[in-house]
């Protein structure tokens, strides 16, 4: 072996092996792996130059400049970082296999098992080999670098990738080090320069050092710049411009808020979201106090992405220091705020901070404290000046409020603020809140009344509203799946009414209307005009031997049979027996059971009651009064009681309904039941 040639470590080779002949897509990241080694430098040498004051001059010349050169088909990476002496070249890049490397291949033999395609080489920078990925788009790659202790020398470092290197001394003198890439015939696009400024915006905006980019021109450009500068007049002689960095050296979040525009916050939302569509609502939050931190947040237009589909990942980017550690931290907001997009930072959570000692962490816990609040007296805000806005917050993300209602034992009742639905006299597309139900409720009442039901329209056709309407009384209409779990979950509501030595919480039952009436003895049927509510003696003989003719003709499909002062339009209903399972509870199970087992759960039995005034019952009665052997008798009563299950969404097949209509139909109109 020549005297400066070098062989790769076996593991660097392999790696080397798979990288060149990769396809992956997005090759792209070996620049943010660049930027990020010699970010690494940079900090290294501003760290030393703060207690070694040889080092000189250095705040003012810590840079990184990307040069690129289509002459050349090369990219060269500068920095005036700490640099490489002899031995940390041959060390760093190439010889000593940090175990990173081996783990590395692992992860690839593994993906590759699992899936040939899917090969995520995104991951190569947490493995301690980014500098590598570079092989992915060059033939061969130069390293120059200089060391920043004086007496060391430069070196050039060099490689084609295929299992060796070369290290030979270099005439550089001054500090830092130079990447240069030779890119490979097919990876030209990395030559373009607008191409390569984005690939830094993605990656790279926010490291605190600055990042230029310049061009060398192709020859033939630069002889048509010529020609045309001998044409201009010196007049118009465009001035040169300084050199802009290119990313944000101050990261939006430490800027003052009111500078920040819609554009900027959008390209931001865009960035920290990998969405593209718009957000509905920033709040831009800091505290400088016994815990200091900055946080964006967004809430998005709607809760589906590109795809149409909720996002997968959720959670916060965690910043520590400016310095990005870690993405989607769960662990900042709860699980049913997932919605929310947006980064925290904080100069008191340490960059070592890990997944697992996140969760015990107090300055975690206390910032997700305050960043819980603020969301939600951002909502209350939102809630009070700008319906609109909130009406559309609800659309997309009212069932994650739903949700928080159920699992966030400690914020209930603060979320129920935020509750909205359509109800028995809500205009149509309007949504109503538990403050304007209670506004509108005579003083006495202490229940809110509700229904669940599968859809608006069934709901409001329900035998169970009669009472409450022709009262003007206001019931919830719940028609969203999740309403089942909410309503077995929340009870009641309880508002502060009054004012300094009058104040008093004030609670408010959830209470469902296609309950039965309690028994009579159960304080709750004192009130009201309870007066129908009869036992089986008090009733008169004829509707006595109905009801014993309907229990003998249902069996088993009813629990008991009564009359009810709750229907008016209705001749019947089914009504869940009082202190039983609530219509909620019912759906949930069949939720669950379905799910879990595939299986149909069975509907408990329900209690059948009639309308005594309706002329339907009436002449029922007198039906069976004279005839009780009539056939017209048990084809209505079946066909009622279906009505009833249909109307509760509890029947599983109504077209078997049909032929017994069509024989009604005939009855109607031939004034004779059909003989089978
Ligand atoms: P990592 O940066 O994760 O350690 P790399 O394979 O990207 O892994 O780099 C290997 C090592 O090479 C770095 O740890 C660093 O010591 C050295 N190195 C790479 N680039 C530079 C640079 N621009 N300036 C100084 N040292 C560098």
């Amino acid at each position: 072996m020549n005297n400066n040639k070098y062989e790769f470590k076996a593991e660097i080779k392999k790696l080397l092996d798979i990288l060149s002949k990769s396809l992956y897509q997005h090759k792209e990241v070996f620049l943010r792996e660049l930027i990020s080694n010699s970010v690494d430098a940079l900090k290294k040498i501003h760290f030393l130059s703060l207690t070694d004051k040889n080092i000189e001059n250095v705040d003012k010349n810590l840079k990184i400049e990307i040069i690129i050169d289509s002459n050349s088909r090369t990219i060269t990476v500068k920095d005036t970082g700490i640099g490489m002496g002899k031995e940390e070249l041959i060390n760093n890049l190439g010889t000593i296999a940090g175990s990173g490397s081996q783990k590395f291949l692992e992860q690839l033999n593994k993906s590759q098992e699992t899936d040939k395609k899917k090969v995520d080489l995104d991951v190569i920078g947490q493995f301690g080999v980014g500098f590598y990925s570079i092989f992915m788009v060059v033939d061969k790659v130069k390293v120059i670098s200089k060391s920043y202790i004086k007496e060391e020398i430069g070196y050039q470092w060099e490689s084609d990738g295929s299992g060796e290197f070369i290290l030979d001394i270099s005439e550089r003198k001054t500090r830092g080090t130079d990447v240069i890439l030779f890119l490979k015939e097919d990876e030209k696009e990395y030559l373009d320069k607008f191409r390569i400024e984005s690939i830094i915006k993605k990656y790279s905006n926010y490291v605190s050092f600055p990042i230029y980019v310049s061009e060398i021109k192709k020859e033939e450009e630069k002889e048509k710049e010529k020609e045309e500068k001998k044409s201009d007049t010196k007049e118009d002689k465009p001035e040169e411009k300084k050199p802009e960095p290119i990313n944000e050296l101050i990261p939006l979040w430490k800027k003052i808020s009111k500078d920040i525009s819609d554009e900027e916050y959008k390209t931001f939302y865009h960035f920290i979201s990998n969405r593209y569509d718009n957000y509905s609502h920033v709040i831009n939050y800091s505290i400088d106090g016994t815990v200091q931190f900055n946080s964006i947040l967004f809430i998005p237009e709607s809760d589906v992405n590109q795809f149409n589909r909720p996002d997968d990942e959720y959670g916060l980017t965690l910043y520590s220091k400016s310095i990005m550690i870690m993405k989607n931290c769960s662990d900042l907001i709860p699980k049913w705020m997932r919605f929310i997009k947006g980064i925290m930072d904080s100069n008191d959570i340490p960059l070592n901070i890990s997944r697992d000692t996140i969760q015990t962490n107090r300055v975690m816990m206390k910032i997700e404290k305050l960043l819980i609040k603020k969301i939600l007296r951002e909502l209350d805000d939102i809630a009070e000046k700008d319906s609109d806005k909130f009406k559309k917050f609800w659309e997309s993300f009212g069932p994650y409020i739903k949700e928080g209602i159920i699992s966030d034992a400690f914020r209930t009742d603060r979320l129920l603020k935020f509750l909205r639905f359509k109800t028995s006299i809500s205009n149509e597309g309007d949504y109503r809140s538990l403050e304007e139900y209670i506004k509108n409720i005579p003083e006495t009442q202490t229940e809110i009344y509700y229904l669940v039901g599968e859809n608006l329209n069934t709901m409001k056709l329900s035998p169970h509203l009669g009472y409450y309407n022709e009262n003007n009384m206001e019931v919830i209409l719940f028609e969203d799946p999740i309403d089942n779990f909410l309503m077995m979950n929340v009870h009641e509501y309880k508002k502060t009414v009054g004012e300094g030595e009058n104040e008093e919480i004030k609670s408010y039952k959830f209470t469902p209307i296609d309950m039965t009436e309690p028994a009579k003895g159960d304080k709750e049927s004192n009130k009201k005009d309870d007066k129908t509510e009869q036992t089986e003696e008090d009733l008169p003989e004829n509707i006595k031997k109905f009801f014993e003719y309907v229990k003998s003709t249902l069996k088993e499909k009813i629990i008991d049979v009564k009359l009810s002062d709750r229907l008016y339009k209705n001749i019947c209903r089914l009504a869940n027996p009082a202190g039983g399972m609530t219509s909620s509870m019912q759906r949930a199970m069949r939720y669950w059971t379905r799910t879990e087992s595939g299986k149909e759960f069975e509907i408990p039995r329900k209690i059948l009651e009639f309308n005594k005034n309706h002329t339907v019952f009436k002449s029922l009665i007198d039906l069976y009064e004279s005839n009780p052997k009539d056939n017209k008798i048990n084809i209505v009563l079946t066909q009622l009681f279906e009505n009833c299950l249909l109307s509760e969404g509890d029947l599983p097949n109504p077209s078997l309904m049909v032929p017994r209509i069509n024989k009604l139909i005939e009855l109607l109109i031939t004034g004779k039941l059909p003989t089978e």
